[in-house]
């Protein structure tokens, strides 16, 4: 389903700047890593398999689980223990998700790249 490749990806900490949401559940094993990062704002929300969804930053802050080097730290330690909304994005229930444009540069970038090509052909 994936069209967008993160591995492809030219700067993969674009869309942490942000943070995320996790699963209650999803952070509860999180916090037992002891990692650095800090989960905020508990909301109830039944998209989330728990019914409560949990914030990775502060407001629009970075996520607090970003490290210096711009990786994930939860990917580091366990990539199974990574929120599913991190995992999905920049896709969502199958579709591209809310704020694609804002937060997936690699979105972007095709854009432009299908835009010029547009373009060119327009211009014969
Ligand atoms: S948990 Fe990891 S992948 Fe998700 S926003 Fe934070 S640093 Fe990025
Ligand atoms: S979602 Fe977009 S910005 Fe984030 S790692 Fe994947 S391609 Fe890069």
């Amino acid at each position: 389903m994936k069209k967008i490749d993160c591995d492809k990806c030219i700067q993969m900490s674009h869309c942490c700047q942000t943070g995320s949401w996790a699963d209650l559940e999803e952070a509860k094993k999180i916090v037992e890593l002891g990692l650095k990062g800090q989960f905020y704002h508990l909301e109830k929300d039944d998209d989330f398999p728990s019914g409560y969804r949990v914030g990775t930053c502060i407001d629009c802050n970075p996520c607090t689980f970003l490290t210096p080097d711009g990786l994930c730290s939860i990917h580091i330690i366990d990539y199974n223990l990574k929120p599913k909304m991190c995992k999905d994005f920049p896709y969502e229930k199958g579709e591209l998700a809310p704020f694609v444009n804002e937060l997936c540069i690699m979105h972007n970038l095709s854009k432009r790249k299908k835009g010029k090509k547009s373009s060119k052909k327009s211009s014969k």
